[in-house]
C-alpha cells in the first residue's frame, strides 16, 4: 500500500530514498526543478547524466521514460530523471505524463527505494495546466503496483499544492 503525502516547498531540500527530476531529454540540465537539482546536488549528477548519454541514450532520454543516477549532495540515494511531455492544446498527451510516474516508480522499485519525492512533472516550463497535471499524477500513483511505501508530492507554490490537495482529498 502506497501512502501519498503532500508537502509545499523545494524538492531539493527533501530527504527521501529517491528524488524525481522533471528533466529534459538531453539530461544535461535546464531550468525549474532540473536546474535546482543540479545546483544543489553538485557536479556528480551531471557527470553521470553525461555518461548515460554517451552509453544508453545517445539521442536523449525519450519522453515518458525514466532513468536513475546517484544524488550527489542531495539528501537522497538516487535522482530519478524523467522527461515529461510538453503540453500541447489539441493533442492528448496524458498517457505520456502518466508514463513518467509509472516509469519513475518502476525504476524506484528496481532500486529498492521506499520513499520517493516527485515534483509536478510538466507543470512548469512544459506548460501543463496544474489541475490536470495533479489529476494525472495522483490517479497514476494510486493505480500503480509498486513496493514504494511513500510517494511525496513536493509542490513549489500554493496553487500547485491546492491542486494536488483537491485530488488527494
Ligand atoms: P517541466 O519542464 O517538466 O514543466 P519544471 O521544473 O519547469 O518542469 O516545473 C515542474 C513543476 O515544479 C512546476 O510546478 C514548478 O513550479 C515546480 N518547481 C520548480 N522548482 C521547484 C523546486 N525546486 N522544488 C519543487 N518544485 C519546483
Amino acid at each position: 500500500m502506497t501512502t501519498i503525502t503532500l508537502v509545499q516547498g523545494d524538492i531539493t531540500r527533501q530527504s527521501a530514498d529517491a528524488i524525481v527530476n522533471a528533466a529534459n531529454s538531453s539530461l544535461l540540465g535546464g531550468g525549474g526543478v532540473d536546474g535546482a537539482i543540479h545546483r544543489r546536488g553538485g557536479p556528480a549528477i551531471l557527470a553521470e547524466c553525461r555518461a548515460l548519454r554517451a552509453s544508453q541514450y545517445g539521442k536523449g532520454l525519450p519522453t515518458g521514460q525514466a532513468v536513475a543516477t546517484t544524488a550527489g549532495e542531495l539528501d537522497a540515494h538516487w535522482v530519478i530523471h524523467t522527461v515529461g511531455p510538453r503540453y500541447l492544446s489539441g493533442e492528448d498527451r496524458s498517457d505520456l505524463l502518466a508514463s513518467c510516474y509509472r516509469e519513475a516508480l518502476r525504476v524506484a522499485d528496481e532500486l529498492g527505494a521506499r520513499t520517493v519525492a516527485f515534483p509536478a512533472v510538466s507543470a512548469g516550463i512544459y506548460g501543463w495546466p496544474i489541475e490536470d497535471a495533479a489529476r494525472i499524477a495522483v490517479e497514476t500513483v494510486r493505480a500503480a503496483r509498486t513496493a514504494v511505501e511513500e510517494v511525496r508530492f513536493v509542490l513549489f507554490d500554493d496553487r500547485a499544492y491546492e491542486a494536488f490537495a483537491a485530488q488527494v482529498g
